[in-house]
């Protein structure tokens, strides 16, 4: 009931926004207002002067001083402030409202008294009161009042006016009762009182009904306004950790590097990388994953106050920066980031790249940065890497292969080299191993070591084994034709190829299109690719085995899971790493540690292989150990298939038997 009657007074709680939206809008009626006060007050300032000068004219100037001038130089002086006011009001310039309002509240005080004034005289006269009227209806309809306050300003103003004129009586009365022979009584008459009453309650509807629908509009703008500012907010933050989003991060970075004034030799774009954050999640869960990131965040803002700092995604941050201090603040950034918590040894990695003059692209400015920041992953304490004049041809080489794996199918650019893989009983081949070569026209041979990581990161990496698979079948296809000897082969696989396409029922199509038997492919898994636990790694290995296809475990002992992989898949070769060869002579353990796995594999029922053999004396050893398979330099490096032919040919390399 209160608030009700809090709302028809006009007294209820109104929000800044509100209170400024009636301002405004009374600012705007002011104009107009004002507008027609001036242009009438500059009329009548004419209109007496002229009447003044009239030869008929026999009074003084004071009289027309007192009378007429004051009072309109006083609403012309009174017009025109209210009329720059209100205009510089619009233009913008929304300073000092207080004063703002008090002008607008003596400016139609000055309006209605002299209404009041005019009106009395023109009623004295026996004229109508338009005047009054006319003030009445400017200053309560265009401008919006409180309705207790209209409600006061029209009752005492309309008081006032029959206060002044029922002591009147005028000159039509007069001069009618002196016809009638009679003397005319002041007082209003029946008729007067009534009209005067109903313009008093039409004008306060009107203002109430006006201040009711200026109230409901500003409030739903102030709705709209709201929502606009929560949809714009949304669209710039990031969800989970509240800081800025690379929506927000691309379009201030976008325009900062558009402003002439930047001076682009003193910003650097910072790509943050939380190494081993995967393994926090996996031990502690994604509640707690997230909060740690929320932390990370938060710190990023601290660190980098003033500057656009941005969630990439997962654990990756992006921070547009002065380069001036970033290596000291990301040295700083990551010695807090390591004190977090101990049980994970979490790294933030940081990769740096300043933008050239006219460089205007924040996405190839990241993707630099970001490339920098992968250089240093798993280099232990190293948490800041620029990106320089040699990581600049890495990236351009890393573009290029991306860009071109398709090309180089297509054009027969990529090679597959086959390695011999001997037995340790008669050093006689049993086996081949194809390893990919990229013969490009640009940069020579590449080793896989320049293109294979390059192509699992971008996903492409099926499309090289795919190739590698058909030209294998091929080769086999042609050895098989000319009848000439030709050894089971090993393929590598990656571990994305069996997200990326159907692998197995691809080796399928091939072995069959060529008519390979399948005895003849091998497939080779690097051991790092299985230390997560994917059920799909599991079943394509099962799968392999099932269609008749051996599976080989290669690299073992590379990795820090090597026996966890042993006990979770079934193989049928395992490929001893060459780092127990590589420290052979140097570190005594390496020994007895190779004689284990060897014997290890042999419980397990699984051939053992041991790559990386460079010397005879490494041969002997394995021998001697029982390992049955050797690989490495020491017969022969990847080749060619016609160079291995021409060595199998002078008998440099003998195959075996049943091959
Ligand atoms: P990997 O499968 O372990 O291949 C053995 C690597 O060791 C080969 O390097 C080979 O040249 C090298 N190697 C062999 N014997 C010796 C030796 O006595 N001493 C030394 N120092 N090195 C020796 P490569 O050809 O550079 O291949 C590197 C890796 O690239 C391979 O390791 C394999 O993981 C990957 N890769 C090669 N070809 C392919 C492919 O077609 N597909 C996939 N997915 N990966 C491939
Ligand atoms: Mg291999
Ligand atoms: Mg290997």
């Amino acid at each position: 009931m209160k608030e009700r009657i809090a709302h028809w007074l006009g007294l209820e709680q109104k929000s800044p926004y509100v209170r400024n939206y009636f301002y405004a809008t009374n600012m705007r009626a002011s104009i107009y207002m004002a507008l027609v006060v001036v242009v009438l007050e500059v009329w009548m300032i004419v209109r007496t002067t002229v009447t003044y000068f009239k030869p008929t004219n026999t009074y003084p100037l004071q009289y027309y001083l007192r009378n007429y001038y004051l009072y309109y130089f006083i609403l012309l002086a009174a017009g025109t402030l209210m009329l720059v006011f209100a205009v510089r009001f619009l233009r913008g310039k929304k300073d000092h409202p207080a004063l703002g309002r008090s002008i607008q509240w003596v400016f139609s005080f000055i309006c209605l008294y002299f209404g009041i004034m005019v009106s009395v005289n023109d009623y004295a006269k026996g004229e109508q009161i338009l005047t009054f009227l006319t003030m009445e209806l400017f200053v309560i309809c265009l401008l919006t009042w409180r309705p207790i306050v209209a409600f006061l300003i029209l009752t005492v103003s309309y008081g006032i006016y029959v206060w002044r004129i029922s002591g009147i009586v005028p000159v039509n009365v007069r001069l009618r009762a002196i016809e009638g022979g009679t003397e005319a009584a002041a007082g209003l008459t029946v008729a007067t009182k009534i009209n005067l009453f109903t313009m008093w309650l039409s004008t306060l509807m009107f203002s109430i009904s006006n201040y009711n629908k200026t109230l409901s509009q500003a409030r739903k703008d102030e709705d709209l306004e709201g929502m606009n500012a929560r949809l714009s907010e949304i669209s710039v933050k990031d969800e989970l950790t509240g800081i800025h989003n690379m929506f927000h991060f691309r379009s201030e970075a976008e325009k900062l590097l558009g402003y002439v004034t930047t001076d682009k030799g003193n910003i650097a774009f910072l790509f943050f990388d939380i190494e081993n954050f995967k393994s926090y999640n996996e031990k502690y869960g994604f509640h707690e994953g997230n909060d740690l990131l929320m932390r990370v965040a938060q710190m990023m803002e601290r660190e980098f106050e003033g500057s656009l700092v941005s969630r990439y995604s997962d654990d990756h941050f992006v921070v547009l920066t002065r380069y001036a201090a970033c290596e000291e603040h990301v040295r700083h950034l990551s010695h807090a980031v390591k004190t977090l918590q101990r049980e994970v040894h979490l790294e933030l990695k940081c990769g740096a790249y300043r933008p050239a003059d006219g460089e205007s692209d924040p996405s190839l400015a990241l993707d630099r940065a970001r490339f920098a920041c992968n250089c240093i992953k798993k280099h232990y304490d190293c948490a800041f890497r620029l990106y320089d004049k040699a990581l600049e041809d890495d990236f351009h080489r890393k573009q290029y292969i991306v860009n071109n794996i398709d090309n180089a199918i297509e054009n027969g650019y990529i090679k597959v080299f086959y390695q011999p893989v001997v037995s340790t009983q008669d050093g006689c081949i049993c086996g081949l191993e194809a390893l990919a070569r990229w013969l490009d026209p640009a940069y020579g041979l590449l080793p896989p070591g320049a293109f294979i990581g390059i192509l699992e990161e971008y996903r492409q990496i099926h499309k090289l084994d795919q190739c590698i698979i058909r030209q294998v079948c091929r080769d086999y296809r042609r050895a098989a034709d000319q009848g000439l000897p030709f050894a089971p082969v090993s393929l590598n696989f990656s571990r994305l190829d069996f997200e990326l396409c159907d692998i197995v029922d691809y080796v399928q199509t091939q072995a069959q299109a060529y008519g390979v038997p399948r005895d003849f492919l091998d497939i080779e898994i690097t051991e790092s690719a299985l230390t997560e636990q994917h059920d799909y790694l599991q079943n394509a290995v099962r799968k392999l085995r099932d269609s008749g296809y051996r599976v080989w475990l290669d690299d073992f002992g590379s990795g820090y899971s090597s026996l966890n992989v042993l006990k979770d898949y079934q193989f049928d070769v395992l490929k001893i790493d060459m780092k127990f060869l590589s420290d052979f002579g140097s570190n005594e353990k390496a020994q007895p540690i190779l004689e284990n796995i060897v014997s290890l594999t042999r419980q397990l029922n699984m051939v053992s292989l041991t790559e990386g053999v460079e010397t005879q004396e490494q041969f002997a050893f394995l021998r001697d150990i029982g390992c049955e398979r050797a690989q490495g330099y020491l017969f022969s490096k990847p080749v060619p298939i016609e160079q291995l032919r021409e060595r199998i040919r002078t008998g440099e390399l003998h195959m075996a038997k049943a091959s």
